[in-house]
């Protein structure tokens, strides 16, 4: 129900917890982080509060400075620890708003592709896809542009790979996404507010672009692949 995204320069996860406690009033039942850890792949994620993911970051903390975060409202697959986001592969980890509504024939396709589903959840299917595609030979940014197309239904999401400290990808299809521009470090969030403690220089995707975001910067796309400028805003702050 809340994404958070942060191209960052040093340990992120509390910047992270932090922006997805703004996304609380949307209500949620889960939620989880992952990181690049020396450029593995690592996540915590935890049923309920996020006072009980923080307890599982105080226990085994993270120190990656990439990371995205997420709170769920559970729409496929109960809410519990194994269904909260993010969802991954060895590959990749992605958080997703919304619901992708063509996922039982993309999971069907996928396994029989040999892959291996961990979760009840819609979502997974989009790791799974990006994997699969990678695993073709696509890099990550093919990948997922490869991938945005066979998606249906209303949703955001945010992606992190393994072995690429450098750059997120967020992408909107029907469900609202912002970025935010920091001094050498750069955010993605599901609305400004979430986003409001570290920057009030924001830039709203439209509908069907997707980014890519760096430390210093993002690049969006459009629906088509073309590279699109769209206006950066100054936030009122309300924090
Ligand atoms: N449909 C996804 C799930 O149930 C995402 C729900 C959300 O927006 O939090 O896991």
């Amino acid at each position: 129900c809340g994404i958070v995204g942060i191209v960052g320069r040093e340990a992120v996860a509390g910047q992270v917890i932090e922006a997805l406690r703004r996304l609380e009033y949307r209500g949620y039942d889960s939620a989880g982080i992952a990181t690049l850890e020396q450029g593995r792949l690592e996540r915590r994620r935890a049923e309920g509060k996020l006072s009980n993911l923080q307890l599982k970051l105080v226990q085994s903390p993270l120190s990656g400075a990439i990371g995205i975060g997420h709170t769920r409202w559970a729409t496929h697959g109960r809410p519990n620890e194994t269904n909260a986001h993010p969802h991954a592969t060895e590959r990749l980890a992605v958080v997703h708003n919304g619901i992708i509504e063509n996922f039982r024939e993309l999971k069907a396709e996928l396994q029989a592709a040999g892959a291996r589903f961990e979760t009840e959840t819609d979502t997974e299917v989009v790791a799974q896809l990006v994997s699969h595609l990678m695993g073709q030979g696509l890099g990550p940014v093919a990948a997922v542009e490869a991938a945005l197309p066979r998606l249906r239904g209303a949703f955001a999401l945010g992606f992190l790979f393994a072995g690429e400290e450098d750059f997120l990808i967020g992408a909107r299809h029907g469900a609202p996404l912002a970025i935010g521009f920091g001094q050498g470090e750069t955010y993605l969030g599901s609305d400004a507010l979430a986003l409001a403690p570290f920057t009030d220089e924001i830039t709203y995707l439209d509908e069907g672009d997707w980014a890519i975001l760096t430390r210093d910067g993002a690049e969006v796309r459009d629906i088509a692949g073309n590279v699109v400028a769209r206006p950066r805003q100054k936030i009122v702050s309300q924090a």
